[in-house]
């Protein structure tokens, strides 16, 4: 738990820092009026968004893809990957449409796959 909390304190900080030099630095005076309003980090955080969502397409996708870049793809894919086995026959690899009743399409690919199973342990 702790170690998952220091994690997305790093990761704060660096997209603090990230949006600090992309959008602040340089031009903190454009924004000294904010430092006057009742909550000034909720104005920055609005006016940067209304930016990011006023802009064209690529600051958006930039930001996008940043934090896409921290999911685990590989977990979707080991998901995708279940729920394809789930669904399709353990032998011949047809779909199959009624998954409560077996692994396999028909009697034969299960009996063909036990004897492949059989022979591979030789
Ligand atoms: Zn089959």
């Amino acid at each position: 738990m702790e170690a998952h909390k220091d994690m997305r304190q790093t990761s704060t900080r660096l997209i603090t820092d990230k949006i600090y030099k992309d959008f602040f630095d340089g031009q903190e005076s454009e924004y000294w009026d904010v430092l006057k309003m009742s909550d000034p980090d909720i104005q920055l955080n609005i006016e940067i968004l209304d930016f990011i969502d006023s802009q064209s397409y690529g600051v958006a996708y930039e930001y996008a893809s940043e934090f896409l870049d921290q999911v685990d793809w590989y977990e979707i894919v080991q998901n995708i990957q279940d729920h394809y086995f789930d669904s399709h026959c353990g032998n011949c690899g047809n779909e199959l449409y009624d998954l409560t009743s077996s692994d396999y399409c028909s009697n034969k690919c299960e009996e063909d796959d036990l004897i492949l199973m059989t022979r591979s342990r030789v």
